[in-house]
């Protein structure tokens, strides 16, 4: 099997020819056909993330060591079963759900928790993912239908589209006189502007510093937009939401849009804390319990929110959102483009 793998931290990606696994047990073998590649990839790549303050979470720290083939938005077809495999057929394609956890621990044994385990097996962050033709799948049942939605669209909801989901379900429930405001319209921002009419009545309201970004946001489905890197941006927002958001969802996670998205919440408001970009924010604790705002953290999704929002996408009710092939040989562009900003919605490489 081909592999564009990492061979050092923050070099440029190499193409290995590595041994094809033998799926054991009840492992399947699955020949990849698409593979999103996704903005935490870019940290995974560099091999930290970053915490604030000169602190770094090291990909060695969890374990991690180049050589490290990446890509957790795999999708393709099953090549071959485990002897105790059983719940899928060969031939068939499907979307490889990535968040996988030990499997033994009280998280694993109900599907609504597993991305709570201590010891994953996230295929693409842990274990080898899907920037290669073939990968293998511990479980059949992580093998997820998306019958009737076209392959290179299909793969992004393993991470982007599953990660904007989980989100918006933790902004509790809103009415249609409440006002929703997402920070970044990125690839999972986007997506969520995407899924937002789906999942909740509130009126949403996009803030992104680039036009293009914005402009898109609006074309798919935002009530309005806000430039949050203006100077009265905070005063805007207060004044377009009517007194301040109900709920806030931060797909950026940069000290200045975690406490634009404070700012403007309103009293008793959530802000639900999704992207990765790093650094840290000084929060002053005494407003935070007087105006009773609560802060989230939501990383991916849950297997049966993956089965709830594939439903979803099956039933038309998920405008798609603007993908890119690529070659997997050009994976190496499509890290440069998204480091650049570039990426209007989803760059999906193809073995
Ligand atoms: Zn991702
Ligand atoms: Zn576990």
């Amino acid at each position: 099997m081909r592999a564009m793998q990492v061979v050092d931290w923050g070099k440029p990606l190499e193409l290995r020819e590595l041994p094809t696994p033998e799926p054991q047990g009840k492992e399947v073998l699955v020949r990849i056909t698409a593979c999103g590649v996704c903005h935490s990839d870019l940290h995974i790549w560099s091999g930290y993330f970053d915490l604030g303050g000169g602190e770094k979470l090291r990909m060695a720290d969890r374990g991690v060591h180049p050589p490290f083939t990446m890509g957790h938005e795999p999708l393709g077809t099953v090549a071959a079963l485990g002897p105790e495999a059983e719940g899928v057929e060969v031939g068939r394609s499907y979307i490889v759900f990535p968040w996988i956890g030990c499997g033994k621990c009280a998280a694993c044994r109900q599907n609504a928790t597993e991305q709570l385990c201590n010891q994953p097996r996230v295929i693409g962050t842990r274990v080898p993912g899907g920037y290669a033709d073939h990968v293998i799948v511990p479980d059949a049942k992580y093998l997820v239908d998306y019958e009737g939605v076209p392959e290179d669209l299909a793969c992004t909801y393993a991470c982007s589209g599953l990660t904007a989901y989980s989100a918006l379900k933790k902004i509790g429930q809103l009415t249609a006189e409440d006002t929703l405001v997402t920070i970044g319209a990125g690839g999972v921002g986007l997506s969520a502007v995407h899924l937002a009419a789906a999942v909740t009545p509130a009126k949403l309201i996009v803030a992104e510093i680039d036009g293009t970004k914005r402009a898109a946001a609006r074309q798919v489905g935002a009530h309005d937009t806000i430039d949050n890197g203006e100077p009265d941006a905070v005063a805007k927002a207060i004044e377009l939401t009517g007194g301040g958001a109900a709920a806030t969802i931060d797909f950026v996670g940069r000290p200045e849009t975690a406490k634009f998205g404070l700012d403007i919440l309103r009293r008793g408001g959530r802000q639900v804390q999704v992207g990765l970009y790093g650094d840290r924010l000084p929060l002053s604790l005494a407003p935070l319990a007087m105006t009773m705002k609560s802060l989230i953290g939501s990383y991916v999704g849950n297997l049966d929110e993956m089965h709830e929002l594939m439903a979803l996408v099956q039933a038309g009710k998920v405008p798609p959102i603007p993908i890119e092939t690529r070659p997997l040989e050009a994976a190496n562009s499509a890290i440069e483009d998204l480091l650049a900003g570039k990426v209007l919605g989803r760059l999906v490489l193809k073995p």
